[in-house]
């Protein structure tokens, strides 16, 4: 044995040593950080985006805002929270939204009043819904991880990662499969909330639609807290950023926007006191000025996009105007943010604002689920309609046309991007995905027509100029 291997095996036996002295609940190693006098934030996992549970010492008992939606890790969180708080009289829990990583362990604290937004309970009725399909789909993800993890080395810090996630989603499915019926809110509100506990208040404040219908601040003005749930963070601390990836106005969701600003308003005019934001997964981080930013987008969207409805302009003409590089540039490579996010963003906000529909979104679904041909020719006829109860996106139209090819529908992608044709006929790219969807239904010659059309319209494309190009040579060699 050399220097150096001897080296390396005194470092392996310390860090050793010291994971085996780590506390760990449920196999995964606990994180318990003291924030302020009095209070806690508790997660688990070194490497997985796990819900990060908050706990509160007050004159009227505990707080705890969040659950982690294991009972087995939200029992050990709670004795944790009893031991490092010496005391054991849990008053409040508190639902930052309905997500069953937030909610799932309510049932750990049902000698507490169970607090939240209104629209809680209604999620998690959606969620519990689900249960059949997730209990499929967490038993293949974890067969998929297990034969992953074999293919990776051992002392790898991937497989560490994964075995992490791996051991979650085994606890996760535990949980589903016991088909324990998790407690809504006992105490709810729609705008605003304010508990006084003494020396300690809690302001709760309604700010959803970003992330669920039933997203709330909880503004602890005597710590100088702000809790975000999942709804943004500016920092992202691992590269699974899970429920904060997406800062995005949320479609089929309920939302109303001028209250949301309002309380943004309201929660920011307190900056001053605000000396730590914290978000609802410990592997995400909140500024002050990042929050503001994310408010300003919101704010520059709604505005301009009420005014431009008012003005006559297209969806089309709104999107370029408000296009990520073009509006928001210093947020482009913001956590949280892309042009498809944007977009989704926009394409919502219209949506809200002009009480129109989007006819892409509604003949996807008709396409999805078989619907017949004079249902989509309905959707079509509207347009001409004194008020059209629909939007028509050249871009959107487009994409849901890939979405149905990624789902090997190609026959649906036809007729979604044929439509789009006749919406758009000046359109070079709307020939150019018809004709790659017309090549994967075998149809070569109208997908060497679309292509053609498409070049006349642009002759320098360079997918139509290859796809032609291969289907002339596949000629050519038959
Ligand atoms: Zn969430």
């Amino acid at each position: 044995m050399n220097a150096r291997t001897i080296l390396t095996v005194v470092v392996s036996l310390v860090i050793a040593v010291s994971w085996a002295g780590a506390e760990e609940i449920a196999g995964l190693p606990l994180h318990v950080q003291k924030i302020d006098d009095g209070v806690l934030r508790l997660w688990v996992g070194d490497h997985i985006s796990s819900t990060a549970i908050t706990a509160f010492a007050t004159d009227k008992g505990i707080v705890v805002v969040d659950t982690v939606g294991v009972t087995e890790i939200d029992t050990g969180l709670r004795r944790v929270i009893a031991r490092e708080l010496g005391r054991s009289d849990f008053a409040f829990l508190i639902n930052t939204h309905e997500h069953p990583d937030h909610t799932g362990g309510n049932s750990v604290y049902a000698d507490c009043t169970i607090v939240g937004h209104e629209l809680v309970a209604a999620g998690m009725a959606v969620a519990a819904g689900h249960r059949d399909r997730l209990l499929t789909w967490q038993t293949d993800r974890i067969a998929e991880q297990e034969a992953e993890l074999k293919t990776l080395d051992g002392d790898s810090p991937d497989s560490a990662a994964l075995a992490e996630d791996l051991a979650l989603n085994r606890l996760l499915l535990g949980q589903l499969e016991t088909s324990q019926e998790s407690l809504p809110p006992t105490l709810t509100f729609s705008d605003r909330m304010t508990l006084d506990l003494g020396d300690t208040t809690f302001d709760l404040s309604y700010i959803g639609g970003m992330h669920t219908a039933s997203d709330i601040a909880v503004f602890v003005p005597e710590h100088g807290l702000l809790l975000t749930g999942d709804t943004m963070a500016d920092v992202w601390l691992t590269d699974t950023p899970g429920c904060l990836a997406s800062f995005m106005v949320r479609d089929r969701m309920a939302h109303d926007f001028p209250r949301w600003l309002a309380n943004w308003d309201r929660l920011l005019a307190e900056r001053d006191r605000i000396t730590t934001l914290l978000p609802g997964h410990w592997n995400g981080e909140l500024s002050i000025a990042g929050a503001e930013a994310r408010v300003e987008y919101v704010r520059t969207l709604w505005d301009g996009i009420t005014q431009a409805a008012g003005e006559g302009m297209t969806m089309a003409e709104v999107q370029t105007e408000y296009r990520l590089d073009v509006r928001f540039p210093e947020l482009v490579d913001s956590p949280g943010f892309n042009p498809q996010l944007n977009f989704a963003s926009i394409t919502e906000l219209w949506r809200e604002i002009t009480s129109q529909a989007s006819a892409a979104r509604t003949i996807y679904t008709l396409l999805d689920e078989g619907g017949e041909d004079a249902e989509i020719r309905k959707v079509l006829a509207d347009r001409d309609s004194e008020s059209p109860g629909y939007f028509y996106s050249e871009a959107e139209f487009n994409a849901y046309g890939y979405a149905l090819l990624q789902q090997d529908k190609a026959d649906a992608a036809v007729t979604m991007f044929r439509i789009n044709t006749e919406l758009f006929p000046d359109s070079w790219n709307v020939y150019d995905s018809l004709g790659e969807a017309l090549l994967r239904v075998g149809d070569t010659d109208a997908a060497r027509a679309m292509y053609e059309k498409s070049l006349t319209l642009n002759p320098e494309s360079p997918t139509g100029n290859e796809a032609l190009k291969t289907i002339r040579d596949g000629a050519a060699a038959s």
